[in-house]
């Protein structure tokens, strides 16, 4: 059978090139099978009928049964209107319509029963729904269900063109008729029997035109199902096949360079889950395999450190390895962090940023090619062709959400064999998100903080008790902490940003005064040198208060920083609020955070300091922050497109469902993992139709 699915959406019947056209351009609907799978967003109950003497306006959409007793206009110009007189024998009610007046007096009728749907209100004493949805009570009968209706999302251009929901249901009708016993199931009989799934074309004509609710329910669940069960299987199988068939160098020893570092230079001992996490990374990495995994860990958590021992065994196994951090400040960090840890050792390292002079680079691009240069840290820059090494063993990526995909595949092109990759993030992703869009990645985490470490205190304060704040600024700056103060900072607002920026200067400058206090002051105008120059006296305990934008959000550490004020906290997404925070309760003293904002709040803003004043926790936050904005909006879904790709399931709603095929997708793949049985016949097909339709987003790097 030709797949009648990929028919062009022009050949069914009541659409044609005209609204094929806008069909394309509106909705994304090239074909029968798109069409199909357009769904529904919302179901209304039709079931019900009211009775005009029983309308109150509280009602929502309702809808009445009844006959047209008469017509009327009245108003001239822009407010002329049709007035038509519905009576359904317990009261009369006004239809108003205030265009294409003449084109509907024309298509309605006295004396037929009609179905009229729309929002009551009441206008001086009198009933009447503005622009209501009317049709023959006789052709409502005709159509597929009349129980629940199903409404579809349309455009204002579709409108125009009277592609509205109700068309867009009748047009879906004649392809569920035209497609009537041609549909093809998708998954398997016994998947179908053993989780009591509906069959596809069940689920598909009762997504559409829902019988009853059961019936709904249960097409809802089957799709989501399928959908899911099928990224899953796509992840799963991708990886199976790349473990199999990528090598990897093996870092079969640890030797002097950890050992001594280990011995001599480590100051404190690691935590709990350090240790556990560098099992995970020398498992991987003595496995054969190219290790590719993600090491996720809360701010302070200790990420650098498992970065650095892992270096050092690509060094004890003879091998180069560099680590690539998002911002120069942050480059400039690891750099400055590495020198201390690794002082006194015979390790050669070096940084490479875009600041670096041009006569230093080439020095470090020789050193890196005869392979003298061991450890490289850096930017960017470290990705620029004219960096070659002579045996990279393993890239470190820090804050992985900040670099592409294309970025790191790059970096990866640099040798004959790939390196092994571990990435890092201090913005956890929930589970289950990772398991969709880093599917591919194995994936660590440090689930503890280094002993000692009191929890934050997070505050919410209003704008009035600026004053009391600064109070209690003063008191730690007697104790000798130091304070950040944080402004937004919005792309398109930057001038805006930057003028908010300078008023809090203005205002804390006065409030600190010197020679008692000192300020220091970080944003996005300023030159590198300058940033740094400031930073570093903030470093150096010269200043006592920072004021600065969100540049400093990732990375910095200041231990003895206790104080982290931010300034219209309601304009921060939640995991922003949550890395700014990260940036105080480093050292051992008690750390507060402030969240500053106007009375004015939005629920949503409200709830985001809600969230924050309550837990620590940045996995709690990630999940909070996964079911307030939706998985479209967290980082690195953006880039896999997978979050848009979805028609039915929600990365946010589903999670339980998603590890549950998961597991069933896993298991099918431990028996055939080519899937070459007769039973699973169904799934390869659907699987290489889908791999060869989506994006790979399950490789990251
Ligand atoms: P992040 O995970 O945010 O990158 P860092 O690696 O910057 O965290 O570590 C935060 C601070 O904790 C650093 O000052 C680091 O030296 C310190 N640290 C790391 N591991 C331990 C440990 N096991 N015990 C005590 N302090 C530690
Ligand atoms: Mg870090």
């Amino acid at each position: 059978m030709l797949d009648i699915l990929q028919r062009e959406i022009k050949f069914l019947v009541g659409v044609g090139p005209k609204r094929a056209q806008l069909l394309n351009t509106e909705l994304g609907i090239f074909t029968f099978e798109d069409f199909l799978f357009y769904f529904p967003y919302k179901y209304i109950d039709r079931s019900k009928f009211y009775k005009i003497n029983e309308l109150n306006t509280t009602l929502p959409f309702i809808q009445l049964k009844g006959k047209i007793i008469g017509f009327s206009t009245a108003g001239v110009g822009n407010k002329k209107r049709l007035i038509a007189n519905f009576s359904d024998g317990t009261g009369i009610i006004e239809l108003l319509w205030f265009k294409g007046l003449a084109y509907i007096q024309k298509n309605l009728m006295l004396k037929t029963e009609y179905i009229v749907y729309g929002k009551p209100s009441n206008f001086s004493g009198k009933y009447n729904i503005v622009h209501p949805e009317v049709e023959s009570a006789l052709k409502a009968q005709n159509i597929i269900s009349a129980n629940l209706q199903a409404h579809y999302n349309t455009s204002e251009k579709l409108k125009k063109s009277f592609l509205h929901s109700k068309i867009i249901s009748k047009l879906v009708n004649n392809l569920l008729v035209t497609l009537k016993d041609k549909l093809p199931e998708t998954l398997p009989d016994y998947l179908l029997e053993k989780y009591k799934l509906i069959s596809l074309k069940e689920a598909l004509f009762n997504i559409h035109f829902p019988q009853n609710n059961d019936l709904l329910k249960k097409s809802i669940y089957r799709l989501k199902y399928e959908e899911l069960f099928y990224i899953q299987l796509n992840i799963l199988q991708k990886r199976s096949y790349r473990i199999h068939k990528s090598k990897g160098f093996i870092f079969s020893k640890v030797g002097d360079f950890l050992n001594l570092f280990y011995e001599r230079n480590l100051p404190f001992e690691l935590t709990g889950a350090q240790k556990r996490v560098l099992k995970e990374i020398r498992k991987d990495i003595g496995s054969g395999k190219q290790m590719n995994r993600l090491l996720q860990g809360d701010v302070g958590s200790g990420k650098t450190l498992v970065a650095l021992m892992s270096m050092l065994i690509a060094l004890d196994n003879g091998f180069q390895t560099c680590i690539m951090a998002p911002t120069e400040i942050l480059a400039n960090q690891h750099f400055d962090t590495i020198k201390e840890f690794l002082s006194g050792l015979p390790v050669k390292f070096d940084l490479l940023t875009g600041s670096v002079k041009a006569s230093a680079r080439k020095v470090i691009h020789e050193s890196l090619l005869n392979g003298e240069l061991q450890i490289l840290i850096g930017t960017h820059a470290l990705i620029e062709d004219i960096v070659q090494f002579k045996n990279l063993g393993l890239v470190v990526i820090d804050e992985q959400h900040r670099f592409g995909v294309a970025q790191r595949a790059k970096l990866w092109k640099k040798n004959i064999q790939p390196p092994h990759i571990l990435v890092m993030t201090a913005t956890p992703i929930p589970r289950t998100l990772a398991m969709t869009i880093y599917g591919d990645l194995n994936v660590s985490v440090i689930d503890e903080l280094p002993p000692g470490r009191k929890p934050i205190q997070t505050l919410h304060l209003y704008d009035s008790k600026r004053l009391r704040m600064f109070g209690f600024l003063k008191q730690q700056i007697e104790q000798g902490r130091q304070i950040y103060i944080v402004y937004p900072l919005i792309q398109e607002s930057e001038k805006m940003d930057y003028k908010d920026l300078e008023d809090g200067y203005d205002s804390i400058s006065r409030a600190f005064p010197p020679p008692k206090y000192a300020v220091s002051v970080v944003h996005g105008k300023m030159k590198a040198k300058e940033k740094d120059a400031s930073m570093s006296l903030f470093v150096r305990a010269q200043t006592q208060i920072m004021v600065a934008t969100t540049v400093i959000e990732v990375g910095v550490n200041v231990p003895n920083a206790s104080v982290m004020v931010i300034e219209s906290a309601e304009r921060f997404g939640l995991s922003q609020l949550h890395q700014l925070r990260g940036r105080v309760g480093r050292g051992v003293d008690q750390s507060y955070c402030v969240l500053m904002t106007s009375y004015k709040l939005s629920k949503e803003s409200r709830k985001r300091i809600e969230i924050m004043t309550k837990t620590n926790d940045g996995f709690e936050i990630a999940d909070a922050d996964l079911k307030l904005r939706g998985p479209g909006d967290i980082e690195g879904t953006q880039q896999s497109g997978i979050a848009f790709d979805l028609k039915i399931a929600n990365l946010a709603q589903d999670g339980q469902l998603i590890q549950f095929v998961r597991d069933i997708a896993e298991e099918i793949l431990d028996v055939d993992p080519n899937l070459e049985n007769t039973e699973n016949q169904i799934l390869a097909r659907q699987l290489k139709k889908i791999s060869n339709k989506k994006v790979d987003f399950s490789v990251i790097s």
